[in-house]
């Protein structure tokens, strides 16, 4: 294993995200997908954690198992809203003692609650608290979300959100950003943040669209504006998968390049647990696996 804040200073890297999945089927196509991206000797990848631990021991089982059987380094992803303190200290102890060095330290969603269910129990409100948390209890490298857009709760304040953000990434070692598809929006984040005298590596998230309402389903739930012309050329060939999946690799292959262009400390990769976009964004990169 690595500590990612030591991969971003020899960087760039290049990861790619996973989640846990939900049936036996789709845990097949991850083993699969793990298998394909190994290949590619990602600088990391990581494993989401389902909001409120609805996701706590596959998680953990799901990083366990990619760093005991592949040659890769996984980071897990551990949410803090709807925790108590004594259930992250477990968690964040219990990866210390695994030998993990490195978690994406995030405040995730409250749940959404009908009126007759009781408020989770809960000892934390913002992602800093949890920051400051795994600081005390390990040597780990710890990454936090950022939002290009701005966080969808935050859109009326961009001077206070970005002000959150700075607080939050000193705290912290490194970004992951939220996927976005103007490379413009990334870069007055890191223009906000140097404004503030804040310097960490935030890390573009990269969504390739091949598959244009799912997508576009994530990016109002994320803030992400999905740009009207992408929108238009994408319903120009609805019909026709094949090019929808097409255009989409060349958009994030662009955008990409121009991100690393500009000086971008990496890429992360939002894989949905498949690995043929990634693999062709890669190979159009000209990125194949390290000699
Ligand atoms: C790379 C990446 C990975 C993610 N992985 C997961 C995952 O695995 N599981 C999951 O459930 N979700 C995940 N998310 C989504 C994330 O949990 C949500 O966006 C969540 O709503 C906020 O998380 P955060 O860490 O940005 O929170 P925070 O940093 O706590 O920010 C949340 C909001 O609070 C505001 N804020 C922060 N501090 C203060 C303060 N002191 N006072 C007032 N307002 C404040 C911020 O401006 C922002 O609007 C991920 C997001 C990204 C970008």
């Amino acid at each position: 294993m690595a500590k990612i804040a030591d991969l971003l200073a020899a960087g760039p890297t290049f990861s790619f995200e996973f989640f846990p999945p939900r049936s036996d089927d789709a845990e097949r196509l991850l083993e699969k997908t793990l298998q394909e991206l190994e290949a590619l000797q990602p600088s990391f990848v990581s494993v989401t954690y389902g909001a409120g631990g609805t996701t706590r021991e596959r998680t953990r089982e799901i990083v366990t198992h990619i760093n005991r059987d592949t040659s890769m380094t996984a980071m897990p992803h551990l949410t803090c809203v709807a925790h108590t303190c004594a259930d992250i200290n477990d968690i964040v102890t219990g990866y210390r003692d695994e030998g993990f060095e490195n978690i994406l330290a995030l405040g995730g969603d409250p749940p959404a609650l009908s009126d007759a269910e009781p408020e989770p129990e809960g000892d934390f409100e913002y992602a800093l608290e949890l920051v400051e948390l795994v600081r005390s209890i390990g040597d780990f490298s710890i990454g936090v979300a950022a939002h290009p857009e701005l966080h969808p709760r935050s859109k009326k304040d961009r001077q206070l959100d970005r002000d959150h953000l700075a607080t939050k990434l000193r705290a912290a070692d490194f970004g992951v950003t939220q996927f976005f598809f103007r490379a413009d929006d990334y870069l007055s984040m890191v223009d906000d943040l140097a404004a503030r005298g804040v310097d960490k590596p935030v890390v573009p998230g990269i969504m390739p669209v091949t598959n244009a309402k799912q997508v576009q389903r994530f990016a109002q739930m994320s803030g992400a504006e999905f740009p009207p012309d992408l929108a238009a050329r994408l319903e120009a060939v609805a019909e026709h998968p094949e090019e929808v999946r097409r255009i989409g690799v060349e958009v994030a292959t662009e955008l990409c390049a121009d991100l690393l262009d500009a000086g971008a400390p990496g890429l992360h990769f939002y894989t949905l647990n498949r690995s043929t976009a990634t693999r062709e964004i890669y190979a159009n990169l000209g990125l194949g696996p390290k000699s």
